[in-house]
């Protein structure tokens, strides 16, 4: 896995354990070049998915920007995060089910509300205002990184 702070590809695995309840690995990462730590996730991918955007492009599926997105929606409410992991891993299993691997971003969207729906309320039309507006979770995320200043760093630990 290559150093996201040098780009030198021969890091170290740290730590490894189980966790989102076991959906996932979490490995801890050590860059000995440059001293960097950083942390990965390990998870089952069932298929490999496309995302089809309202102007008609074909995107390959990203769960980290899903989960941005989700994240902006719930910045400050009071929600932890484990549950935010399992409502993620939720989403993406339901989408790998849908039978096609070519999912419109609608779909996405419109899952990924009632999902939010679910867990908390305000998450839910904060998303829900804007993605009526955009009909696509990027440019949903697009739209708030503009609004917001960019949080510092995470310091790590
Ligand atoms: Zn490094």
């Amino acid at each position: 896995m290559r150093c996201p702070f040098c780009g030198n590809i021969d890091t170290q695995v740290k730590d490894s354990r189980p966790a989102e309840d076991h959906v996932a690995i979490r490995r801890r990462r050590f860059c000995p070049a440059c001293g960097g730590r950083f942390t990965t996730y390990e998870r089952v991918q069932l298929r490999d998915l496309v995302v089809i955007k309202s102007n008609g492009r074909r995107e390959d599926f990203d769960r980290d920007k899903l989960e941005r997105s989700i994240r902006i929606a719930l910045q400050k409410r009071p929600i932890e995060p484990e549950r935010v992991d399992q409502m993620i891993s939720g989403i993406v299993r339901r989408l790998e089910s849908l039978g096609d691997t070519d999912i419109p971003s609608k779909t996405i969207g419109e899952i990924v509300m009632e999902s939010l729906a679910r867990i908390d309320t305000v998450a839910y039309v904060r998303f829900a205002s804007v993605y009526k507006n955009f009909q696509a979770v990027e440019d949903f995320e697009d739209f708030v990184s503009e609004l917001r200043p960019k949080t510092a760093a995470d310091p790590g630990e």
